[in-house]
């Protein structure tokens, strides 16, 4: 049974924030202490690989628009659209494309956040993946009690969480969709059977990858005899997913979670190098939700994201809240926003929103919000409490807030690696609008391929979504992290779909987000200031050079996207800086009187179709 949690978006009242959706605290723990700030390690993630600047003009349509991160995937979406079907039929058919053509970011072997609005309901679909029934919180640490290294974790069965893109597509199509659930099918069934080119980011990601061709399936199919990457424009045929595709089609999402597909997946997940604990049952009982989106006024926009496990929208909502209550804020306009001045507001605020996700995000289902709210953590009154904390130059590692004195009972999660995963923006000619990010977490998630017992060539990707736990469960004085693993738990995300709406019309001016790990945060936020904020195009936007800050001694910013005199007052101001690539991939729709201005990021092969 779906549990829903469905809401209208009502106008706001003059309170400023709309009510989260209030999912009951299983975990009332109280202690007076609040955490120290653990020095967290230097800054040296990387996300996904760069593959190249493309050239991406910006797009204009008249009618109705599909972004997504491969242009077979927006043409099909597109062509959805032009068949009748609404934004959610078009993102549904766009997702099955990606899976196939994009099989490093996102697909059935993983899960999704979607945001759906339509005739004035928002839903925020809920299909995350869970910890298996049998997982406990000591999953990744090794027999000495210590956490096994990083990427040990992620290419094992440990890492794959219960799949829930599926369900949650299917629960979301019962509710809004327009065409029958097999005729969205169609397009990617045709795709599987005669084949797509490899295009050059696939090519790339494959060829680069040092963990994929230890494991047969995917070595057998991904790459040549003498252990070369298939090359760019070979054309690839998936009987395995025309079939899996064709059984789902007809028999719904249960043909995944029952039978032949589950077995293999289980099978798979059991008989990995560290095997993990899946149970048939555990992808029979997999549950999509419906929550109640997140919501915040910005200027004179209502930004509304996904609420906890995804820390995204939290987050974006601070950062962007702090940097309006800032003394004398960069924000104004592009040209003081990139400045050293400028730039140190967005870091130094970004530190202090990562701080409280580092303490206090993590499963509604098991976790409470502090003060018993996720909306205390964006109250204006809050913020401005945070802004003060923003002095001169840099200030170190920020410490959690305490919203309305709430004292936690958690301890600080120190920052992991994420990687992966692709956004979808759709839409449709009636002015209903998706925003969905997808993600089987790293490229191809555990690098574990499964076939789903159909014996045919090619398959999908298990996600190793679990890695977004904390791999250290409590910290050294045995205080519990909130993002701890834990059976039948979500893990924290980054991923911040988002749509904007006019305040207080409601009536619906972007879709946008991004993949990039806990960086999504910061190529949405920095995508909201420059289309909204200073009335760029999308494309524009996009293009702006990418930073990111995670809370640590170190800033990242993107290579080539600095000017030395930023860099340097920067450093001036005490920041430590580090260059990289920071590979964005947003995709970004957004209404205007001149039409639905689209724009894909040039750092991967995104792309905008309609009409
Ligand atoms: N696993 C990450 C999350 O759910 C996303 C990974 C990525 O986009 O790179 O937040």
């Amino acid at each position: 049974m779906l549990r829903t949690a469905r809401c209208l978006l009502l106008p706001l009242s003059a309170v400023v924030f709309l009510a989260a959706c209030g999912s009951e605290s299983t975990d009332t723990a109280k202690a007076d202490k609040q955490p120290a700030a653990v020095q967290t390690p230097k800054v040296e993630q990387q996300p996904e690989m760069a593959s190249g600047l493309l050239t991406r003009p910006g797009w204009t349509y008249s009618k109705q628009a599909v972004a997504a991160a491969n242009p077979l995937a927006a043409e099909v979406g597109q062509s959805i659209l032009a068949a009748g079907g609404n934004a959610l039929d078009a993102a549904i058919a766009a997702q099955l494309v990606l899976n196939l053509v994009e099989p490093q970011s996102s697909g059935i072997g993983g899960g999704a956040f979607l945001l759906s609005w339509k005739e004035g309901e928002l839903i925020a679909w809920d299909g995350r993946e869970t910890a298996p029934a049998a997982t406990t919180p000591n999953l990744f640490l090794d027999e000495e009690g210590k956490p096994l290294p990083f990427m040990a974790g992620v290419t094992s069965g440990k890492s794959v969480g219960v799949p829930g893109l599926l369900k949650m597509l299917q629960a979301a199509h019962k509710t809004h969709g327009q065409l029958a659930w097999q005729d969205l099918f169609q397009p990617a069934i045709l795709l599987a059977k005669e084949g797509f080119a490899i295009s050059p980011r696939l090519h790339l990601l494959l060829d680069k990858d040092p963990k994929l061709r230890n494991n047969p399936a995917a070595r057998a199919y991904y790459y040549q005899p003498d252990g070369s990457a298939l090359p760019v424009g070979h054309l690839l045929k998936n009987p395995a997913m025309a079939a899996i595709f064709t059984q789902i089609a007809k028999e719904g999402a249960d043909a995944f979670y029952h039978g032949a597909i589950a077995k293999s997946i289980v099978a798979a997940v059991n008989q990995a190098k560290l095997p993990g604990k899946m149970e048939r049952s555990d992808l029979a009982n997999y549950l999509p939700l419906a929550r109640e989106a997140l919501c915040g006024n910005w200027q004179e926009y209502q930004v509304c994201g996904f609420p906890p496990p995804s820390s995204g929208q939290l987050a974006i909502m601070q950062l962007l809240g702090i940097l309006d209550q800032v003394e004398n804020p960069a924000t104004a306009s592009e040209e003081s926003f990139y400045t050293a001045e400028g730039l140190h507001q967005y870091l130094a605020a970004s530190n202090l929103a990562f701080a409280d996700r580092a303490l206090y995000v993590a499963d509604p289902e098991f976790v409470e919000a502090p003060a018993n709210s996720w909306l205390s953590l964006i109250n204006p009154a809050y913020l401005q409490e945070r802004a003060s904390k923003i002095g001169e130059g840099f200030q170190g590692v920020a410490q959690a807030g305490k919203p309305e004195n709430f004292k936690s009972s958690y301890a600080l999660q120190p920052e992991q690696p994420e990687y992966g995963t692709s956004h979808l923006s759709v839409i449709d000619a009636q002015g209903n609008g998706i925003a969905m990010t997808s993600s089987i977490e790293q490229a191809f998630g555990s690098r574990i391929f499964v076939d789903g017992g159909t014996g045919l060539a090619g398959g999908f990707f298990l996600n190793n979504q679990l890695t977004d736990f904390a791999f250290k469960p409590e910290d050294e004085q045995g205080k519990p992290v909130a993002n701890r693993v834990e059976a039948g738990k979500r893990p924290r995300s980054s991923m911040s779909p988002t749509l904007v709406f006019s305040n207080p019309a409601n009536e619906l001016v972007a879709s946008l987000g991004s993949p990039g790990g806990a960086a999504i945060i910061h190529f949405t936020a920095k995508t909201l200031l420059g289309s909204l904020g200073w009335q760029l195009a999308p494309q524009e936007a996009i293009e702006l050079p990418n930073m990111a800050s995670f809370n640590s001694t170190a800033s990242l910013l993107e290579t080539k996207g600095f000017s030395a005199a930023m860099k340097a007052g920067l450093e001036a101001k005490g920041y430590q800086l580090q260059e990289r690539d920071l590979t964005s991939g947003i995709q970004m729709l957004l209404v205007t009187p001149q039409g639905i201005l689209g724009g894909a990021d040039p750092r991967r092969e995104g792309w905008v179709a309609g009409e």
